[in-house]
């Protein structure tokens, strides 16, 4: 199937309007196949991730970072690994539900790993409304509704990894912590309920390497039937989140 094209020129909402911090700096960048980079700056950077694609970046101790969902109603698959573990601790979403003693973090509630510590601290959430239950969709799935080409969110992070070390294709990514999607008690039905310009804001407890993959399930009304491009936020002011 046909995706939109990413063209650095395209408009987009002005994501400064929602970031209640002035200087946003916007990285164009055209690709999915970034080489990675360390992103030690202070000052707020953003990569947009082309419609069905994914982006991987690194995020320093006490680093806040935001999702952004520019256009709504589009889910973000996210996972993140621990710097310096040859990516064996990572983020746990069964972890996670135990500590939270369900599956909806609160603002302030932490995501753990599977060491049982936690990773990343929910900072600002405008939606407040994402799952920890489902895996990511993945090619096999495609494949059975007669779409073998079709993208997913297992391969997208299986790419975007795949320079950080991470092994055994899509079969090798962990389960994601999926956001923005509005499925409860594991009802399987298209509920969007982000808004353009709604955001979920993390504050790292560690340095950690992050991914994220912009869900191209475009079946049965999901992603509100189209997908659309996100954002990813790094270098966020601590004093701002
Ligand atoms: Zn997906």
């Amino acid at each position: 199937m046909v995706f939109p094209d990413f063209s650095p020129m395209m408009e987009f909402p002005d994501v400064s309007k929602t970031m209640e911090f002035p200087a946003l700096h916007t990285n164009h960048s055209t690709t999915s196949h970034d080489t990675p980079h360390p992103k030690t700056s202070s000052v707020p950077q953003t990569h947009i991730i082309p419609a069905a694609h994914g982006h991987a970046f690194t995020v320093k101790k006490g680093e806040h970072f935001r999702i952004v969902d520019l256009y709504g109603e589009q889910v973000v698959d996210f996972a993140a690994w621990v710097q310096h573990t040859d990516l064996i601790e990572k983020l746990s979403m069964a972890y996670t539900r135990y500590h939270l003693a369900g599956a909806t973090p609160a603002i302030g509630e932490y995501l753990w790993t599977n060491r049982d510590e936690p990773l990343l601290q929910v900072m600002a959430d405008t939606v407040k409304v994402h799952d920890m239950t489902f895996m990511s969709c993945f090619p096999e799935m495609y494949a059975a509704a007669g779409l073998p080409k079709h993208r997913s969110c297992a391969e997208n992070m299986a790419e975007v990894m795949a320079p950080y070390g991470l092994r055994g294709g899509h079969l090798g990514v962990t389960d994601p912590f999926n956001i923005f999607q509005n499925t409860p008690n594991y009802a399987l039905k298209p509920l969007g309920s982000s808004k353009p310009g709604d955001y979920i804001e993390f504050k790292a407890l560690r340095d950690c390497i992050c991914a994220a993959s912009c869900c191209p399930y475009d079946l049965k009304g999901f992603n509100g039937g189209k997908i659309t491009d996100v954002a990813v936020v790094t270098g966020i002011p601590a004093a701002v989140g």
